[in-house]
């Protein structure tokens, strides 16, 4: 856990979350600020930084990551409706929280191309 990381905390359970599925390696829940009906984040226990962190070493790491939002979309109701997942990666992608992390996001007819 990396100590001033608010995704390690809310890993490590300090700061609490909606949670939606948890396993060994892999935490999801509610964002805070959903910017669709489902807005779910998925994140590996571990800490990277963001994606680009990810070496061939994580590659079974991101593909479960992808999986769990695939079983929580099914769960959720939204896997034939239809979803997004997003992993914004530093400024010009829009990440603001330091820790890898997925979004799921669904439930609405989202626009292409992103702002
Ligand atoms: P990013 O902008 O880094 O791609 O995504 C970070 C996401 O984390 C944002 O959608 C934001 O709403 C969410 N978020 C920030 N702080 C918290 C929090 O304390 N709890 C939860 N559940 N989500 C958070
Ligand atoms: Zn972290």
């Amino acid at each position: 856990m990396t100590t001033d990381c608010l995704f390690c905390k809310i890993a490590a359970g300090k700061i609490p979350s909606k949670q939606v599925y948890a396993d060994a390696e892999m935490l999801a829940f509610h964002d805070i600020n959903p910017q669709a009906p489902v807005h779910v984040l998925v994140i590996p226990k571990k800490h990277f930084t963001s994606l680009n962190d990810f070496t061939e070493a994580e590659a079974l790491l991101l593909g479960k990551m992808a999986v769990t939002a695939k079983k929580i979309a099914a769960d959720l109701g939204i896997a034939e409706s239809g979803y997004r997942v997003v992993m914004n990666t530093n400024a010009d992608g829009g990440q603001t929280v330091a820790h890898v992390h997925l979004h799921l996001l669904g439930g609405r007819r989202l626009t292409w191309p992103p702002g």
